[in-house]
């Protein structure tokens, strides 16, 4: 599928143009049979990297955005436009976050899509999208209150089972897993499933050595700090040691100079710098966070403005509370921190030993 006449324009160039077609104004040719298709969202972050790479039949998707009637109309719109007389292939989604793989349910359907994803992604949106009483007000609100959040804070925090669902359509009843080490061949090219923790559990990378080519998800992303953060089902796990740990396995599993596609902004090619920054990043965080606790006990809500000083609404307080969350644990599994626990709620200090 070498003959392709897609229109693809750079973003700069895009923008400029200021064409009223938005299939094609978002559309980027990262090279021969990749295209880089850049969705909105209605968030704060306000796109992701929707990858189409061109295999013998069709182009087999990357993930998806989330599901709303302006990104099913931007793939409706893709096939009637630049994509006009070719078809998709297969869908392939990184992670369960709803910009990732809210939009399966419709994709598989409409254009008779099988999903490849990783047990975890699946089960997860499947768990949240299909039994969100599981995960409901008062068990989001108990988790919140028992780490020192306000009474206030923790109500409007209350809906976020009922976000996912609003994101994220029915995932479809069947999907093929994928798992580190497998081998993906899509056209000509063929990809090593890696997969990394912490942002998401087992998300999907994929790494073209011979390319040098890795699409990463949310993994590494150059302009944001992907986020860590606790998940109220596992208030006491460790996605930031997952996360580190992770980090090494990519630097010494990927060369530097890789071309890294990210699930959001720009491609880049600093992955061991960009990586670096990272851990640097993560490690002041720890440092903080043991100056502030200093000789007193310290709940999670208590840390939340230690870290994240700038004001912060509903949806960006349940990033901070997790990603602060992720750090306590940290601490807490390497030793340098001791949870207590009592009817006033969970509180940290510095390690006796
Ligand atoms: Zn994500």
């Amino acid at each position: 599928m070498t003959d392709l006449n897609v229109g693809c324009e750079s973003p700069s160039a895009a923008a400029a143009t200021g064409s009223d077609d938005p299939a094609k104004a978002r559309i980027t040719e990262i090279l021969p049979g990749i295209l880089l298709l850049r969705a909105e969202l209605p968030f704060a972050l306000d796109h992701v990297n929707i990858y189409l790479i061109a295999e013998d039949d069709g182009w087999a998707i990357v993930d998806t955005g989330v599901d709303d009637a302006r990104t099913r109309a931007v793939f409706a719109q893709l096939l009637e436009g630049p994509l006009k007389g070719q078809r998709f292939s297969r869908l392939i989604a990184t992670h369960h976050h709803p910009d990732h793989i809210g939009l399966a349910g419709w994709l598989c359907a409409e254009y008779d899509l099988r999903l490849f994803t990783s047990l975890s992604a699946y089960l997860a949106s499947l768990t949240l999208r299909g039994n969100p009483e599981r995960l409901g007000r008062a068990f989001y609100a108990a988790y919140y209150r028992r780490h020192g959040m306000t009474a206030a804070q923790a109500k409007s925090l209350q809906g976020w089972p009922e976000h996912y669902r609003e994101l994220v359509g029915t995932p479809p009843p069947e999907f093929t897993r994928l798992l580190a080490g497998d081998r993906l061949k899509l056209g000509h090219r063929e990809f090593e499933i890696l997969t990394g923790d912490g942002h998401a559990p087992e998300q999907l990378m994929l790494y073209c050595a011979a390319e040098g080519l890795l699409l990463a998800g949310d993994q590494v992303l150059m302009r944001i700090s992907p986020n860590i953060s606790v998940d109220p089902t596992g208030p006491e796990s460790d996605p930031l040691g997952h996360y580190l740990r992770s980090l090494e396995n990519l630097r010494g599993r990927v060369p530097d100079g890789t071309l890294v596609l990210p699930g959001h902004h720009k491609p880049f090619r600093a992955l061991h710098a960009r990586i670096g920054e990272l851990q640097e990043q993560h490690r002041q965080r720890l440092e903080t966070i043991l100056r502030a606790c200093g000789d007193s006990e310290l709940s999670v809500g208590d840390l939340v403005p230690v870290l994240f000083s700038r004001p912060l609404d509903g949806f960006q307080l349940g990033f901070a509370f997790g990603e602060a969350h992720a750090h306590v644990n940290r601490l807490v599994h390497d030793g340098r921190l001791k949870r207590s626990s009592s009817d006033d709620g969970i509180r940290y200090r510095i390690s006796p030993d």
